[in-house]
């Protein structure tokens, strides 16, 4: 059974935060239940792990506590929900599978203005190609795109990263690449 929202985890309303986790839990949730109709089940075996860790969380309290009736007035440290990460504890990248995606200013090669966040928005998962990859993979479900330096051309949806922002908030070298999640997070980094 999948449980999202109030039917997962109930909030005090002197919280606020009821609503925020529920709609995050859906928007988690989303895209791997799109995967597992399209025949991949593993996402969908991260959704519980991910999300009751994050409202035990918010509520201050431990996950084996979710469910009963605690005093869960203390509001944790996820409490502004604008840092969680899914990430292995073990792993101390400072940028690291399971983090939120970084944003970034970013330029299309016509000038406009646009933001790493232009990209992500949407049902898709978007693989950021950084610097000389060579040709972005083709990959169902996903939006390539090759994140230069200005005056550097690349083969496909090349965006240029005007500052450096991108390279320096994903502390990457030419030749990474990094697949965002639909729901917004660092699914891999390669
Ligand atoms: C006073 C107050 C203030 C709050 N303030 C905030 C805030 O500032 N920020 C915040 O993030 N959260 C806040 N919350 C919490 C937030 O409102 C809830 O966490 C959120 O609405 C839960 O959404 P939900 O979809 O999980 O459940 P619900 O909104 O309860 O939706 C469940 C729906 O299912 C329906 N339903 C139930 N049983 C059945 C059935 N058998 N068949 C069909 N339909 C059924 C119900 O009628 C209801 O429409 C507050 C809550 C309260 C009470």
């Amino acid at each position: 059974m999948l449980l999202a929202g109030d039917a997962a985890h109930v909030h005090p309303p002197t919280g606020g935060q009821g609503m925020n986790t529920g709609i995050q839990d859906a928007y988690n949730l989303g895209w791997k239940l799109a995967a597992a109709l399209d025949g991949d089940d593993g996402p969908l075996s991260t959704y519980e792990p991910e999300r009751r860790t994050v409202a035990a969380r918010v509520l201050g309290i431990s996950s084996e506590l979710l469910g009963k009736l605690v005093d869960a007035m203390e509001r944790g440290e996820d409490t502004r929900q604008l840092d969680i990460s899914y990430r292995d504890p073990a792993d101390t990248r400072p940028v690291a599978p399971g983090d939120r995606a970084p944003d970034a200013p970013l330029k299309n090669s016509d000038g406009r203005a646009l933001r790493l966040f232009d990209l992500f928005r949407g049902p898709h998962a978007t693989l950021l190609c950084f610097g000389a990859t060579g040709e972005s993979p083709a990959l169902p479900g996903t939006r390539s795109y090759s994140v230069v330096e200005p005056g550097a051309t690349a083969p496909g949806h090349a965006v240029i990263d005007i500052e450096g922002h991108a390279h320096a908030a994903y502390g990457v070298v030419a030749g990474t690449r990094i697949l965002i999640r639909p729901d917004g997070y660092i699914g891999q980094i390669g």
